[in-house]
């Protein structure tokens, strides 16, 4: 993998600095070296990308091809990703320390969605319908305009074709702001779209601080709307700035969900699977079930089983392919995450990890840290710490289980362990969480709504939801017959 000396903005086909010549450091998460600089984007430099993306949309092919052929061009862009399969897990494992084994797979992943909005475009089908002798109406669904992407660092070039990928497919023009801390495999973009035939214009792409390139798009007067994906309080404030202009908002924000394991459970299954939903992906992960909700009869069994299991990880260079927990991404998300380690260590009983491994004197690394008998009360049982952290906590009752599970802001994913059925069904449906997985970690299909509720966002997504939160349904009344219309003022026609 080569490094960029420097990082780019992509405006109107062309690869281009900041205009007032701003640059920001990029680190890698083992050492915390500067490997790179990355542009800085301002409000000078989102203007210019919003207007080569309003140009693209006003004048250009791409909103008025045939859905057909836009599904071409993302046939092609899907398959550009799929072979640059080796090359973005190098590159994501370097610049956000997840674990190599895990980094590859998501160009296949990216690949899936653009292939996934391509075959959706194509099979849409919109509602028509007729008032015999009286009116026929119709919808004819239009691309919104150009499109804020304002994405995170974990798995950032998979996150960002969740969006790309309907946002094209749909028709529109797009800005795309990723997260700061991981510049790199964005940078693959532009080549791959370029090579598929995406017309200069429609993606645009602006690196920089949130607080500045972000907010300049989000409070941008020709951005028709925002996806953001994100922390909560990060998504109330673009909520806010998009507030004066009443923009489409989609928001996939924080999460702290819960897994409740019964005491009938595949109790084997449940450990893999939990220990896995919160230390994969280093615990940077939306969906992570970071709270381990356990029936008093089986409690003690699994603490014990799950601390010696954690203590066992294999915690290390994220290019080694024996990693299983790699480096956080950045110093200052990791001294957050050891803050909450220490708030921990207060709250609760610390059963595993809780400190940097002592084989990795350097680098932003955290053994996986286990804490039981954690009150509800508990900050770590109510914040999210968005790292390989995890609460543990007993429950005696179906009732008290969903209680504790709903206990908390968030309600974006839960997972439920039993081999109940009523119980299975009953209790899922009773968490408040836009996602539940029942006997199973996060494993989607594509097609089915992807979101959360309270604070965890606003909107969902997945299958037709994405399309339409891209697209406007214009109803379209085309009269067949005689229309009844008062005659207002009729007298002075004679
Ligand atoms: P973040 O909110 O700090 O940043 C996300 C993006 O927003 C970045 O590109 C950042 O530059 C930008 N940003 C920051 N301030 C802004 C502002 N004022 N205006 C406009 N843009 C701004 O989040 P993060 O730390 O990068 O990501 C981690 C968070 O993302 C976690 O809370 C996680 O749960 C959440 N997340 C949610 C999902 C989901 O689907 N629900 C998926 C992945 C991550």
């Amino acid at each position: 993998m080569q490094l960029p000396q420097s990082i780019r903005h992509h405006i109107d086909g062309k690869s281009v600095d900041s205009v007032h010549g701003g640059t920001f450091d990029v680190l890698e998460p083992t050492k915390n070296t500067v490997y790179t600089t990355a542009a800085a984007g301002d409000a000078a430099d989102i203007d210019a990308a919003v207007a080569a993306a309003r140009r693209a949309f006003r004048d250009g092919p791409w909103p008025r091809l045939r859905n057909r052929e836009r599904a071409r061009v993302l046939n092609r862009i899907a398959d550009a990703v799929e072979a640059q399969d080796e090359t973005l897990a190098a590159m994501e494992s370097f610049d956000t320390g997840l674990p190599i084994t895990q980094a590859k797979g998501q160009a296949r992943r990216a690949a899936e969605n653009f292939r996934f909005f391509a075959d959706l475009v194509v099979a849409q089908t919109d509602e028509a319908y007729r008032v015999p002798g009286a009116q026929l109406n119709y919808v004819n669904r239009k691309p919104v305009g150009v499109a804020g992407l304002i994405t995170p660092w974990n798995t950032p070039f998979m996150l960002e074709s969740w969006k790309l990928a309907p946002a094209l497919a749909a028709g529109c023009t797009v800005v795309l702001k990723p997260a700061e801390f991981t510049p790199l495999s964005a940078s693959l973009w532009a080549g791959i779209f370029a090579e598929a035939g995406l017309p200069d214009g429609v993606f645009n792409l602006v690196n920089g601080i949130g607080e500045v390139a972000g907010d300049a798009l989000v409070k941008h007067p020709d951005v028709d709307l925002i996806s953001f994906t994100g922390e909560t309080t990060t998504g109330s404030t673009i909520f806010r700035n998009a507030s004066d202009r009443l923009k489409g908002l989609s928001m996939e924000l924080g999460g702290k969900s819960p897994a409740v394991v019964f005491a009938d459970a595949d109790l084997d299954a449940a450990l893999d699977s939990t220990l896995f939903g919160v230390f994969s992906l280093n615990g940077e992960r939306c969906t992570a079930s970071s709270r381990v909700l356990v029936e008093r009869p089986v409690y003690d069994e699994f603490v014990a089983r799950y601390a010696r299991r954690a203590a066992a990880v294999k915690v290390g260079d994220p290019a080694d392919p024996a990693t299983e927990v790699g480096a956080l991404v950045h110093p200052e998300h990791y001294e957050r995450v050891l803050g909450y380690v220490e708030i921990g260590k207060t709250e609760a009983k610390l059963v595993a990890g809780g400190e940097r491994p002592a084989h990795l004197p350097e680098g932003n690394y955290l053994a996986p840290t286990v804490f039981a008998d954690v009150p509800r009360t508990a900050r770590i049982f109510q914040e999210e710490i968005f790292g390989p952290v995890v609460a543990i906590t007993p429950f005696d009752t179906e009732d008290e289980a969903v209680e504790l599970a709903n206990d908390v802001r968030y309600g974006l994913a839960a997972y439920v362990w039993t081999n109940d059925l009523r119980r299975a069904h009953d209790v899922s449906g009773r968490i408040e969480a836009g996602m539940v997985w029942i006997n199973s970690h996060n494993v989607r299909d594509l097609r089915s709504p992807f979101g959360g509720v309270k604070a965890s966002g606003v909107g969902h997504e997945g299958g037709y939801r994405s399309l339409d939160f891209y697209t406007q349904e214009q109803a379209i009344h085309v009269t067949l017959g005689d229309v009844h219309t008062p005659r207002f003022g009729k007298d002075g026609d004679q």
